[in-house]
C-alpha cells in the first residue's frame, strides 16, 4: 500500500424518499439557494416543484439555474457564477448526474475565486503548476439522479473549456467536499437504459483505474474490496435493465457509484486514471458520453495488455472476476455492453482511422507529465496510446 490520508466529511442520507429531506438539510447550510441542473428537467416529473415546496417550508429562496449540458462548460459555470454574485446566493443544490453536480461545485467555487477567471482552477495536466485551485467555495448539497460519477461525495468536478475543447478537471479537498449527498434510488427508476448502463460502466471505470494501476505491496483488501464493487455491478447491470423500477437495485447501482470514487477502495493505491484521460478526448471532440468513451477505453486497454509482460494486474482481474484468459474475459465484458446497447468501438463515435493522429495530440498535450508519458503503471507512451486506439477503432 501506499501512504494514503483518508478525509469524507460527506453526510449521505440514503433511501426511497430521502429527497424529502431536502428542505431540512438546505436549512443547516443557507438561506438562499441556487439549484442547478440540467436545461430540459420535464424528464424528472413533479421533482422540482417537489423540492420547490419543500425549501419553502422551510423558509428558504430559490432560484433555478437550468443551463446544464452534458459535458458541462465554463461558459455555463460563469453565468451561474454570476448570477449567484447578483442574487447573493449561499448555497448550491446540484441536481441530475455528474455534469449538473460538478457544474454546480465549479459555480460554487467561482463564487468565492479570487485568483482570476475560473479556467485557472482547472488542472489541464498532471505537470500543469500553473493551476490554483479554488480554497473556499459555497456549501454544495447533491441530489445524484444517474449513478456514475460519484461526484456526490468526493471534491472533483470535471468541465470543458468550449474554447479549447480541453475537458479536465478541478480537484480541491478543502472546499468541494459537498456538506451533504441525498441518494434515493426512486430518482433513478425512469433513467434510460443507456443512461443507466453507461452509468454502471462509468463506476466500473472508476474502480478499475486503480485496480489496473494498483501499485505496489499488498493491495489484498483494497484488491478484494475493488472486485466487489466490480463483481457487483457486473452482476446487477442486467438486473436493473430487466426490472427497471427495482429500487433494490437501483440502490445497489447508486450506492457501488458513489463508494467506487469517495476514496474508501482506492485508499493506498494509485489514483491515476489514463483511461478516463484517453476517453476525455473522445467526448470533448465528438460529444460522446462519458461512460461509453470508457467501455471503449476498458476494452481496448484490456486487449492492448493481452500481449504485454507488465500485465500482471490484468491478469488478476481476467482471473478473479471473469476465471478466464484476458483475451477472452475481454470478448465477455464486450458482449455484455453488446446487450445492454453501449458502445464498444469508437468509430461508433465518428472517429475515423485519419482522426486518431489528432486524438493522440490531444492526450499528450492535456494529459502527459514531463516525462513525456501518460501517467499509469506503467507509464504509457505516445506509441502505446496510438495502439490503444487503434485496437478501440
Ligand atoms: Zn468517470
Amino acid at each position: 500500500m501506499n501512504k494514503f490520508e483518508y478525509y469524507n466529511p460527506v453526510k449521505v442520507m440514503f433511501g426511497e424518499d430521502a429527497v424529502e429531506q431536502i428542505g431540512v438539510q438546505a436549512k443547516e447550510y443557507g438561506k438562499k439557494v441556487m439549484i442547478v441542473s440540467y436545461t430540459d428537467i420535464s424528464f424528472y416529473g413533479n421533482l422540482f416543484d417537489r423540492i420547490h415546496l419543500l425549501l419553502n417550508e422551510q423558509g428558504i429562496d430559490y432560484i433555478d439555474f437550468l443551463e446544464v449540458t452534458a459535458n458541462p462548460t465554463l461558459k455555463q459555470a460563469r453565468k451561474g457564477i454570476e448570477i449567484c454574485k447578483k442574487e447573493e446566493v449561499d448555497l448550491i443544490i446540484g441536481i441530475g448526474g455528474g455534469s449538473a453536480m460538478d457544474c454546480a461545485k465549479v459555480i460554487a467555487a467561482g463564487v468565492n475565486y479570487n485568483a482570476g477567471d475560473i479556467v485557472n482552477m482547472i488542472a489541464f495536466s498532471h505537470s500543469d503548476s500553473s493551476q490554483i485551485p479554488p480554497t473556499n467555495a459555497l456549501p454544495t448539497i447533491m441530489i445524484p439522479t444517474l449513478p456514475a460519477t460519484g461526484s456526490e461525495m468526493n471534491p472533483t468536478a470535471v468541465i470543458t473549456d468550449e474554447i479549447t475543447h480541453k475537458k479536465s478537471y478541478v480537484w480541491a479537498p478543502e472546499c468541494l467536499y459537498p456538506k451533504v449527498a441525498i441518494i434515493d434510488p426512486k430518482l433513478t427508476v425512469s433513467l434510460p437504459i443507456y443512461q443507466t448502463a453507461c452509468g454502471a460502466i462509468d463506476t466500473i471505470a472508476h474502480v478499475l483505474e486503480s485496480y489496473f494501476n494498483g501499485g505496489e505491496g499488498n493491495l489484498d483488501l483494497q484488491d478484494r474490496m475493488q472486485e466487489g464493487v466490480i463483481r457487483t455491478v457486473l452482476d446487477n447491470i442486467s438486473n436493473v435493465i430487466t426490472n427497471p423500477s427495482d429500487t433494490q437495485t437501483r440502490g445497489v447501482m447508486q450506492w457501488a457509484a458513489a463508494i467506487a470514487l469517495n476514496g474508501w477502495v482506492l485508499s493506498g493505491t494509485y489514483t491515476w486514471a489514463p483511461m478516463h484521460q484517453m476517453g476525455h478526448v473522445l467526448s470533448a471532440r465528438y460529444n460522446a458520453t462519458h461512460g461509453a468513451t470508457l467501455a471503449t477505453m476498458i476494452l481496448a486497454w484490456m486487449r492492448y495488455f493481452v500481449s504485454r509482460d507488465d500485465n500482471k494486474r490484468y491478469i488478476q482481474f481476467a482471473d478473479r472476476i471473469y476465471e478466464k484468459s484476458l483475451s477472452d474475459s475481454a470478448d465477455d465484458l464486450e458482449k455484455l455492453l453488446n446487450e445492454v446497447g453501449v458502445q464498444t468501438h469508437i468509430s461508433e463515435f465518428g472517429v475515423s482511422k485519419s482522426d486518431i493522429d489528432l486524438l493522440v495530440d490531444d492526450v499528450v498535450s492535456i494529459s502527459f507529465g514531463n516525462n513525456e508519458m501518460l501517467a499509469s503503471v506503467p507509464p504509457i507512451s505516445k506509441e502505446d496510446v496510438r495502439k490503444i486506439y487503434e485496437i478501440a477503432l
